[in-house]
């Protein structure tokens, strides 16, 4: 089974884990490893640059999280 990566138009065979998600969403786009890693590598240097704003909405998440657990 292949996929084609949506920056570079090539053909690659997806990890255990894309395929899992290619089961349950079979037009999912994806990336091959190559781009996908030159983007996280842009990602790592975006976050290392700028503060991280996020944490705040992390735990808010989290909580969310234990909240419905507890309902159930
Ligand atoms: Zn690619």
């Amino acid at each position: 089974m292949n996929v084609i990566c949506i920056l570079c138009d090539t053909p690659f065979s997806p990890t255990s884990s894309q395929k899992r998600r290619l089961r349950k969403h079979p037009f999912r786009i994806f990336l091959c490893p190559e781009c996908d890693q030159r983007i996280a590598q842009q990602t790592k240097q975006r976050l290392s640059q700028s503060v991280p704003k996020q944490e705040t909405d992390h735990s808010l998440d989290t909580r969310k999280l234990s909240n419905l657990d507890r309902r159930n």
